[in-house]
C-alpha cells in the first residue's frame, strides 16, 4: 500500500495509473475504521480498479470545535487495517489541504432539512472537501455508505454542478446484532452504548408501521413523544421524507425513508431506512401506500 501525504505525489501517481488505462475506485473516510468502511472498501476492490482510500477530518464539516478535537483518531491502527485488506492507496492529505474561505455551491434546500437545521454549514463543509478530493483524484467511481443519506444526496449535487465524470455507488448500511449502524461515534458512548438500540427500534417500528399502509403522522408523533420521555436520549429529529430531495410527503405518491437522529450524552448518532413501495400524504394525515398493479 502506497500512503501519499502530499498532493502533488498524489497527481504524479494518478497520471501514472491513467497512463496504465486504470480505473480509479475512491472511498473518502474520516478514518477510525469499521466494518462499515470495510464493506465499502471490499466492494471497491471486487472490480479490478486501483482502490483509494482517503482518511481526513474535515474541520469545516465540524460545527462544533469539540466534536472535532475528540473524534476518534486512530492512523496507526487504520493504516494496518487497509494494509490487511490490500487496498492501492491511502491518501492522508495535510491539515491545510482545503482553504477556509472560498465559495462554493448554493446546495439549497438539502442542506437545510435533517442535519443540516443544528449543524449549520456542515454539509457545505462536506460539499467542500468532496469537490477538493473530486477535482484532485478524478475517480471512476465514489463509494459512500447509505447511511449518511443526506450526505450522498450533497454529493450528487456537486458531481451534478461541476459536470464531474464520477458515478456514486451506494453501500448498504452494515449493523451490529442489535441493528445499531456501525460509526465511529458508537465507541465514544462507552457505557451509555446499550441506549442506542432505540435507533434501530424505532425505525424499523416505524418502517413496519408505514409499510402496512395506514399510518398517520399522529402515530408517528406519538413514538416521539415516548422516546422523548422513556428513554435517556435526546430525540434531534424522527421524520419521513421524499428520497429524491428531502421534501415532506404531499399528495403525489413518492419513494420515501425514514430519518432519525438522537443525541446520547451529547454524541450525536444518525440512521435512516428506506421504505419499500411509493407513498402520499392523505388529506387527513394518512400516509397512504401505492397499490401495486400486478
Ligand atoms: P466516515 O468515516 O464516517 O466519514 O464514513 C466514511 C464512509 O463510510 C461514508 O460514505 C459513510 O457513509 C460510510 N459508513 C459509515 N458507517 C457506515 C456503516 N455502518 N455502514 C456502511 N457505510 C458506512
Amino acid at each position: 500500500m502506497l500512503l501519499i501525504r502530499d498532493n502533488i505525489e498524489l497527481l504524479k501517481e494518478i497520471s501514472k495509473i491513467r497512463n496504465l488505462k486504470r480505473k480509479i475506485n475512491f472511498i473518502p473516510t474520516m478514518g477510525n475504521l469499521h466494518n462499515g468502511h470495510l464493506n465499502l472498501i471490499r466492494k471497491a476492490k471486487k472490480q479490478t480498479n486501483i482502490t483509494l482510500v482517503s482518511i481526513f477530518v474535515n474541520p469545516l464539516q465540524f460545527n462544533n470545535r469539540i466534536d472535532y478535537k475528540t473524534y476518534p483518531r486512530t492512523l496507526e491502527d487504520d493504516k494496518k487495517i487497509l494494509i490487511n485488506e490490500g487496498i492501492d492507496i491511502l491518501f492522508v492529505p495535510a491539515d491545510n489541504f482545503i482553504s477556509k474561505k472560498s465559495d462554493l455551491l448554493d446546495l439549497g434546500v438539502i442542506s437545510k432539512k435533517l442535519c443540516g437545521k443544528d449543524r449549520p454549514g456542515h454539509f457545505e463543509g462536506v460539499a467542500r472537501v468532496i469537490f477538493r478530493f473530486l477535482s484532485l483524484i478524478k475517480p471512476d467511481n465514489i463509494f459512500l455508505g447509505e447511511k449518511d443519506f443526506q450526505q450522498i444526496l450533497v454529493i450528487k449535487k456537486v458531481i451534478k454542478k461541476f459536470k464531474c465524470d464520477t458515478r456514486i455507488k451506494i453501500i448498504q448500511t452494515i449493523r451490529d446484532v442489535n441493528k445499531v449502524a456501525l460509526s465511529s461515534r458508537n465507541n465514544l458512548l462507552k457505557e451509555n452504548f446499550k441506549q442506542a438500540i432505540i435507533i434501530p427500534r424505532v425505525l424499523f417500528k416505524v418502517k413496519k408501521l408505514i409499510e402496512s399502509g395506514s399510518c398517520s403522522l399522529s402515530e408517528i408523533d406519538k413514538i416521539k413523544s415516548n422516546i422523548k420521555e422513556e428513554c435517556n436520549v435526546y430525540l434531534k429529529y424522527l421524520e419521513v421524507l421524499k428520497e429524491s430531495n428531502l421534501d415532506s410527503l404531499n399528495n403525489v405518491y413518492s419513494r420515501c425513508r425514514i430519518f432519525i437522529c438522537v443525541s446520547i450524552s451529547e454524541i450525536r448518532l444518525i440512521d435512516n431506512l428506506s421504505l419499500n413501495g411509493k407513498y402520499r400524504l392523505s388529506k387527513i394525515g394518512v400516509i397512504e401506500r401505492k397499490k401495486e398493479v400486478d
